[in-house]
């Protein structure tokens, strides 16, 4: 079976009791049972149960296996941010004076995590390049516990070639953890490429509709975690066996820090999941084609899309994504931020807010938002500059986009 038909009959079902066609929401903080013997057993995971919304709830576990079926994933730990998703991969590898290798091209709200708290923690984070691999080469020693990309970095859309670092984190006897947000199942299947642990904010794409913030932490089942050095996991290997990695995040980090996701929230990602498919296919024919549209017009300085044949990402990308799908996010640029500003005011179908992988189109000017903070030398390295704007491409019909974009660039000629 292919992907669009295992997600819509990933739970064949999903309510024994009741013959219910969409997961049941358990709102529900704990669960009862009829004798202390029983509770017994379901505590010391003899008996499999629920005991407290926080460690584990019915609905949550059943989105976590639809998506685990989708996907072919040995499991998934669903988590109630996509930070919280990345947080809970670095402690359940990583403690106080181990190092983790760490590409320099992320979102914002990861870098922030490990070059603050992460680093405070006394875990050591080194920064590579992801297009030089020798830069990851030069960090990789045995004090690291894994390594950490975006598949296509944001904003700089750069796609590393992930087989290559992968086999280099494999050498060294440690998973390669791949942020999946911008390349979702549809067009990335990370298992493939060597991808140990794929982590999604499921707030993008997944769900798709700009409802709920969640995230997603996803055991490919490729790493043997039998060997794994970091003491945590190995601890783990004697309950849980290949498991292990999985057993850490549940029941000691999503567990003891608290990052459950709400089970309504649940609901609504899977929802999400069942049109996936067809989503992720109009996101990217949708970018493809307002990606050409700017690249073709006078205004517009540069157009960075992974789909472009002379984008720097494109042999990368056309090797690692499948079915001609490049992604819904491309950027380009004007004169400088004045114009940038008029065009955004200028267009009718974009919104402009700060999110992304939404139904409908988003655009944002990301050196006055996302990257209002950060120094002249941060926004160099991930690509922000005055004249830079960033698109979400939506699933709107694309002849619409185009003529909206089209139609807001002659005002910025006529003004
Ligand atoms: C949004 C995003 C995150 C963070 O996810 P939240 O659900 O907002 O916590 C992490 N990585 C990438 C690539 C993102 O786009």
């Amino acid at each position: 079976m292919r992907l669009q038909t295992r997600a819509v009959h990933a739970l064949p079902q999903a309510d024994p009791a009741w013959g219910a066609t969409i997961p049941p929401v358990y709102l529900s903080a704990s669960f009862a049972y009829v004798d202390p013997e029983t509770l017994a057993r379901v505590f010391q995971g003899r008996e499999p149960g629920f005991i407290y919304s926080r460690i584990g709830n019915p609905t949550v576990a059943l989105f976590e296996q639809a998506f685990t079926r989708i996907v072919e994933a040995r499991g998934a730990v669903a988590t109630s941010s996509g930070m919280a998703a990345i947080t809970a991969v670095i402690f359940a590898l990583a403690q106080a004076g181990d190092a983790v290798a760490v590409s320099s091209s992320l979102f914002g709200g990861t870098l922030s995590l490990f070059s603050r708290l992460v680093a405070r923690c006394g875990i050591e984070v080194r920064l590579f390049d992801p297009l030089l691999p020798e830069q990851l080469e030069s960090v990789l020693d045995d004090a690291v516990r894994f390594v950490f990309l975006e598949v296509i970095g944001n904003p700089r859309l750069d796609v590393p070639d992930i087989p290559l670092l992968a086999n280099l984190a494999h050498a060294k006897g440690v998973p390669l953890v791949a942020d999946c947000t911008l390349a979702p199942p549809g067009m990335f299947d990370p298992r493939r490429w060597g991808v140990d642990v794929a982590v999604h904010s499921l707030t993008k794409y997944i769900t798709g509709n700009g409802t709920v913030v969640g995230g997603l932490v996803v055991d490919t089942g490729v790493f043997d975690w039998t060997a794994f050095p970091g003491s945590a996991v190995q601890e783990a290997v004697g309950k849980a066996g290949e498991a292990a990695f999985l057993y850490v995040l549940r029941r000691e980090i999503v567990q003891d820090m608290g990052m459950s996701p709400s089970p309504i929230h649940a609901l609504f990602h899977y929802l999400g999941l069942e049109t996936l498919g067809l989503r992720v296919r109009q996101h990217c024919e949708n970018a493809q084609a307002l990606a050409s549209f700017l690249a073709r017009h006078p205004r517009v300085r540069e157009v960075r899309y992974p789909g472009l044949e002379d984008d720097p990402s494109y042999p990368v990308a056309s090797r690692l994504f499948e079915g001609g799908r490049y992604g819904g996010l491309l950027t380009f640029s004007l004169a400088d931020r004045e114009e940038c500003f008029r065009l955004i005011r200028a267009l009718r179908l974009p919104r402009t807010l700060a999110n992304l992988g939404d139904a409908a189109t988003l655009i944002i000017h990301p050196a006055s938002t996302i990257y209002h903070e950060r120094t002249e030398e941060e926004r160099a390295g991930a690509g922000v500059h005055e004249g830079l704007l960033r698109v979400s491409v939506g699933i709107e019909e694309s002849a619409d986009l185009i003529e909206d974009f089209s139609r807001a660039l002659e005002v910025l000629s006529k003004e």
